[in-house]
């Protein structure tokens, strides 16, 4: 039972098959059987996954229908479930349970999604490996010596080891598409402002947007279907009407435009990597597509700006964590800076705490023109880059990362060598572009992926392309030895 897609689960539960509670109880079985390798998860929701589970049996046997009606998923950690812990990977927020649900989190309810749990993090989502998270790294599941990418890892390896077959997920540099890349699976990140941020703890405002992670573009059409929309509650949300993504799965790739920049091919790529994408490419040639080289001029510049920006909003995101308001406090404080400083410096870990001392740096009055302001004006290069590719070409094609998945603890010395390996993912999140990440092969063992960006809103061409690859390939079939 736990090999099914959720495109799988909505058939057998409309066919009567088995129920949403049977499925339930065994992938919850599961999880307390394989999880312990992976530590993909933070919190388990059981009683609460078993009662939505008898509630979306129960709409069923009324007569309802839907894709997501009885699905069993799981939430990062970020996403606020309302009463239950809402941690963000963090020990300043280990004792927080939030007072109401993200809209992400009652949308999806609302669908008759089924939630098994919260799914381990990066620290608020800062890393790309998984290793910053206050309750351990989350181990790959291709092989338990490698990270499973970050941040969104907790989410990549359960889906990847069959522990479920979709969780919702973040992107804020890459954090879907990377780990996704990582662990074999289908990521989506979607146009800034597609996907509500309410409710959804903030890392970098500008940049942060939810998605799903799932084995197939089939299966994160289906759950996009349930995440995507207007939202009154969050003033970045865009009220555009959301359109029917498994509709989108089926059109045909004859004359597709798809670019491929040139700039991706660099020294830092890894040539078996390039190899890969270089098979995808012809793959889609074959599907009927055309292929142009086209130029980012720019993206050599988009690391360091990104890591500035980044921080820079995390430093203001942050500051509402301060021994008073949310989750964690110190002991016995001796005065009230005593409290901020100590609440904060117990609270947060290395990484969170080097993010905040960057940004609050590249804000200050002496630095903010030669950082801030410097790093938004190449912001701007960065997407008229892709405004003039897209004048030319549907779909922009390379790799999702430039290396496959590191071993555990490789990069733990050296927080810049981390930040490079996000070269391909975070220029999309400059640009608020959607994003894809899909399974097109194996370094040593190792899941690569491709990754695909298209125009604003354009989330449907994604899952088109990517979901005709996976009709002529089986690379997103592969399951990890053990699982
Ligand atoms: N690795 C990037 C960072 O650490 C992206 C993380 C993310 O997308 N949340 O900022």
């Amino acid at each position: 039972m736990h090999h099914m897609t959720l495109a799988e689960i909505a058939r057998g539960l409309a066919d009567k098959k088995f129920s949403s509670e049977e499925l339930t109880q065994v992938l919850l079985a599961r999880i307390a059987q394989l999880d312990p390798q992976l530590n993909s998860f933070i919190s388990l929701t059981q009683e609460l996954a078993l009662s939505q589970a008898k509630a979306a049996d129960a709409r069923r046997a009324n007569g309802e229908t839907g894709a997501l009606l009885g699905a069993p998923i799981a939430h990062k950690d970020l996403f606020c479930t309302q009463g239950i812990r809402t941690s963000c990977g963090s020990k300043m927020l280990d004792n927080f349970k939030a007072p109401y649900d993200a809209t992400v989190v009652a949308k999806l309810a609302a669908a008759g999604a089924v939630t098994l749990g919260k799914t381990n993090m990066d620290e608020f989502a800062m890393g790309s490996a998984n290793e910053s998270s206050y309750y351990g790294a989350v181990k790959n599941p291709w092989n338990l010596e490698h990270v499973p990418g970050g941040s969104s890892g907790g989410s990549a390896a359960a889906v990847a080891a069959r522990l479920l077959p979709a969780a919702t997920a973040t992107d804020t540099g890459g954090s879907i598409r990377q780990p996704a890349a990582f662990t074999n699976l289908t990521g989506l990140k979607p146009t800034y402002g597609r996907v509500s941020r309410w409710g959804m703890i903030a890392y970098a405002s500008s940049l942060d947007q939810g998605g799903p992670l799932a084995r197939t573009a089939e299966d994160c059409a289906i759950l996009l279907q349930g995440m995507a929309g207007f939202d009154p509650n969050d003033s970045t949300s865009i009220d555009e009407p959301v359109p029917d993504y498994s509709a989108s799965l089926n059109g045909s790739l004859q004359g597709l435009r798809i670019g491929v920049p040139k700039e991706y091919f660099s020294a830092g790529l890894d040539p078996r990597i390039a190899e890969l994408v270089h098979n995808s490419v012809k793959e889609l040639e074959k599907l009927g597509a055309i292929i142009k080289e086209i130029s980012l001029p720019n993206m050599q510049h988009a690391i360091p700006a990104y890591y500035v920006i980044a921080p820079a909003e995390a430093s203001s995101n942050l500051s509402r964590f301060d021994g008073v308001r949310f989750g964690y406090r110190c002991e016995n404080p001796e005065n009230l800076i005593d409290l901020y400083k100590r609440s904060r410096g117990e609270g947060f870990g290395a990484e969170v705490q080097r993010r905040i001392m960057v940004g609050a740096y590249a804000l200050s009055a002496g630095y903010y023109d030669a950082y801030y302001l410097k790093a938004q004006k190449i912001r701007r290069l960065v997407k008229n880059d892709f405004m003039a590719a897209f004048n030319e070409v549907d779909i922009i094609l390379g790799p999702t990362t430039p290396n496959p998945a590191w071993k555990l603890g490789a990069k733990n010395s050296d927080p810049v060598a981390e930040y490079l390996e996000d070269v391909y993912t975070i220029t999309a999140n400059l640009a608020g572009l959607p994003g894809l990440s899909m399974p097109a092969g194996f370094v040593d063992g190792l899941p690569v992926g491709v990754q695909l960006l298209a125009p604003y809103f354009q989330e449907g061409r994604l899952l088109n392309v990517a979901h005709q690859y996976q009709l002529n390939t089986d690379w997103h079939t592969r399951t990890p030895t053990g699982f």
